[in-house]
């Protein structure tokens, strides 16, 4: 039979929409999957082609998941109710929006348990690799016969799905008559864990017409440091929480594996190891050269991402803050007369009191204030699936400490 990959998505037949918002400037969207956000254009095959193998294999997998918002709710959405397939997701309680909160715990199928911990985003992902670090716990994986994986980016199996957009939206383009085949384009990216633009970079490599990837960061902007410079440093940093929170990373998982496309093992390893051990690193004037002549990058300020969410606004466009910080890097970066896609990664219904603000000044309590102030302004509905999350009854209530985790999964298994 046929995969199924994209049935979760508004039109399976063009999940990734390509829409014109200036005369070079086009967006594509990559957040008409099931929850909203841009984890499920990967998360969604993925999850199809796991739960496939599983059963073929007659194998039992058990998916851990650390969020701060969108990872969880589209690991849940692809694996709920699949066969072999069980599903643990941990959230710091209160560090998530209203909306990704109720995504992950009015979810109901046997298969998915969420776990809200007291603490952080980085107490979750330290208990996750704890877990995975203890013995009783893998013990019992053995015995059970189910075997681990993550559903972050670090998986390559979410990047595969990841270059398929890239290549879809140049090809949207040029099916619209706005460039010719084998005309280069720009690609901007909102960055956090660099899975997205790494994802752009692949198609590159396998022939896709590409001007400059440009990777647009927000005040946390390790990524524009590294691309003009060469010098990718954490002593000086501290994690800036922003109105783009999936970008709020400072240790960019996937940029290891561009050093290592552009200068090998040995020099990656060495790279990396600097990183851990000295918490920095710095390119040789050649690999800075190699490194510019496919990257450009720039980073912008939550109020800068908000004026820019107010201006296309006025013009007819609703964005979110992930996809507001392009706009500056786009003018920034991209010199040329060529056409640049700009990758939207969430639905305005993900981050509404931010977009909210940004459009009228004043602060909404709560998200379904937001929700309402913004599909008032724009004069569209808050959509189904997001509306009903505010009425679903919550199901995964399980709120512990830390040291409780453990506990919780196995049981859950
Ligand atoms: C995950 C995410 C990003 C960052 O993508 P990376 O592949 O980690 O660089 C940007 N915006 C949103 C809304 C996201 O969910």
């Amino acid at each position: 039979a046929a995969l199924s990959t994209y049935d979760g998505f508004d039109d399976p037949e063009n999940p990734v929409p390509v829409v014109q918002i200036g005369e070079r400037l086009h967006v594509s969207e990559l957040y008409h999957g099931p929850t909203r956000a841009f984890k499920d254009t990967a998360l969604q095959p993925f999850g199809v082609v796991l739960s496939g193998l599983a059963q073929a294999r007659d194998e039992h997998y058990l998916i851990m998941a650390a969020t701060s918002g969108d990872t969880g709710p589209a690991a849940l959405d692809t694996f709920r109710n699949k066969p072999n397939i069980k599903v643990a997701c941990l959230y710091p309680d209160g560090g998530t929006s209203d909306v990704q909160r109720l995504q992950m715990v009015t979810e109901d199928a046997a298969n998915l348990k969420v776990i809200g911990i007291h603490g952080n985003f980085d107490d979750a992902q330290a208990a996750l690799k704890g877990l995975l670090g203890s013995e009783r716990f893998c013990t019992t994986l053995v015995e059970k016969h189910t075997q681990l994986s993550a559903a972050n980016s670090v998986n390559f199996g979410r990047i595969i799905f990841q270059l398929i957009y890239h290549l879809h939206s140049y090809l949207e383009l040029v099916r619209q008559g706005h460039i010719e085949l084998g005309e280069k384009v720009y690609l901007v990216v909102p960055s956090g864990n660099f899975g997205n633009a790494l994802g752009g970079y692949y198609a590159w490599r396998m022939g896709l017409p590409v001007e400059k990837i440009v990777i647009a960061s927000n005040a946390n902007n390790v990524l524009t440091d590294l691309i003009h410079t060469g010098v990718y440093d954490l002593r000086q940093r501290k994690l800036i929480g922003t109105s783009s929170p999936a970008m709020d990373i400072l240790k960019s998982s996937n940029v290891e594996r561009v050093l290592f496309h552009l200068f090998g093992a040995e020099r990656t390893r060495e790279l990396m190891r600097e990183l851990d051990e000295e918490q920095h690193y710095q390119l040789s004037g050649d690999e800075l050269q190699a490194m510019q002549s496919l990257f450009c990058a720039d980073f912008c300020s939550d109020d800068e991402g908000k004026a820019y969410i107010k201006e296309y606004f006025e013009q007819g466009y609703l964005m979110d803050p992930h996809t507001a910080t392009c706009m500056k890097a786009h003018a920034s970066c991209c010199d040329q007369p060529l056409h640049a896609i700009v990758y939207s990664t969430a639905e305005w219904t993900k981050f509404s009191p931010t977009i909210a603000n940004a459009l009228t000044g004043e602060r909404d309590a709560h998200d379904i204030d937001a929700l309402k102030t913004i599909a008032r302004l724009a004069n569209t509905e808050i959509p189904a699936r997001i509306g009903e999350l505010f009425s679903k009854p919550i199901t995964q209530t399980t709120l512990v400490d830390k040291e409780d985790i453990e506990k919780e999964v196995l049981a859950f298994i």
